[in-house]
């Protein structure tokens, strides 16, 4: 107890403590309990050329749909997924998922589509990698070339050095490399000179004000800049207005997703977006 703190409060806080750790406790149950039970999902949200208006590709965007309740959003659940390591197996279900996915839609006779994943840092520092990519693209029959995998530029520079090892054997297999949330971190596109990848996401967060405010205006443009200037392909997240992508199309950004286009939604919400454009 600290020194002059009434028993009472002391009492208080032990109770508020003891109750996040029952929470997390319960929470990392019903999650490894959800991966038995099949309770994971992957939606998509489609990336569309801004040139031409083609949907070239998607993000796969994971989901928790309990069999009671609402759905969860990967932002409620991730973190704690990450901090047991749980995050491991389930970032294996969605690998598989998204490369069988992509499979399905080629065998359908869709336009060829990348399929981007999401990986965590812990999954990237985690184990043979490289090797359970390349089982997964033997496994499924998926192609590598058509396979993206995005990762945040905070999980490239917890460890550049693996970083830079792990991204030139997976590029070597064909696979796409994004740097996702681009402009959160702390790197530099100088820095990110020396990494084989293919593209960079600008995060969500600079393109929402992007008509209203000069900085973030300036950021973007320079951003796009300066990765063309390195010949990495630019994409925006979160465009949800004409006067966004307007902006972004008059700058020469490569690529969009956004709610103006399409929320993420089950595969057969691609299907029939597909059919309809
Ligand atoms: P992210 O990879 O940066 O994904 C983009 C997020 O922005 C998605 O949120 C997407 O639904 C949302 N978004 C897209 N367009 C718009 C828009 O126009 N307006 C707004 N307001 N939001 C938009 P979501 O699906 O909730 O995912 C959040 C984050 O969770 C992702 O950010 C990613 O970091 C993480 N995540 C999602 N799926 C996975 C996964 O399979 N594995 C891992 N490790 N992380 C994942
Ligand atoms: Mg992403
Ligand atoms: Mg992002
Ligand atoms: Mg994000």
């Amino acid at each position: 107890r600290a020194k002059g703190d009434g028993g009472n409060k002391y009492q208080f806080y032990a109770n508020s403590m003891s109750l996040d750790a029952l929470d997390s406790l319960r929470m990392e149950g019903a999650l490894r309990r959800a991966l038995e039970r099949d309770e994971f999902r992957l939606y998509y949200q489609p990336q569309v050329d801004i040139a031409t208006g083609a949907v070239i590709g998607v993000e796969a965007l994971l989901r928790w749909q309990p069999q009671l309740g609402p759905m969860i959003a990967p932002d409620d659940f991730i973190p704690l997924a990450e901090q047991t390591g749980l995050i491991v197996p389930i970032g294996d279900w969605v690998l598989a998922t998204a490369c069988a996915q992509q499979k399905s839609w080629r065998d359908a006779g869709l336009p060829p589509l990348t399929v981007s994943v999401n990986l965590s840092a812990r999954q990237f520092q985690h184990r043979d990698l490289v090797g359970l990519v390349a089982r997964l693209v033997r496994d499924t029959g998926c192609d590598a070339s058509s396979l993206a995998l995005e990762i945040t530029e905070t999980a490239v520079m917890e460890n550049p050095q693996a970083a830079v090892a792990i991204f030139r054997q997976l590029s070597k297999m064909g696979v796409r490399l994004a740097i996702d949330d681009f402009g959160t971190g702390y790197s530099s596109l100088a820095y990110l000179k020396r990494f084989p990848i293919d593209s960079l996401k600008i995060d969500r967060s600079f393109v929402r004000d992007i008509t209203d405010d000069t900085d973030d205006a300036a950021i973007v443009h320079s951003v796009i800049a300066l990765a063309h200037s390195m010949k990495l392909k630019v994409v925006a997240e979160g465009v949800e207005d004409a006067r966004q992508l307007q902006f972004l199309r008059e700058h020469g950004c490569d690529q969009m997703q956004g709610y103006y286009i399409s929320k993420p939604v089950p595969p057969a919400g691609i299907e029939s977006l597909l059919q309809n454009r």
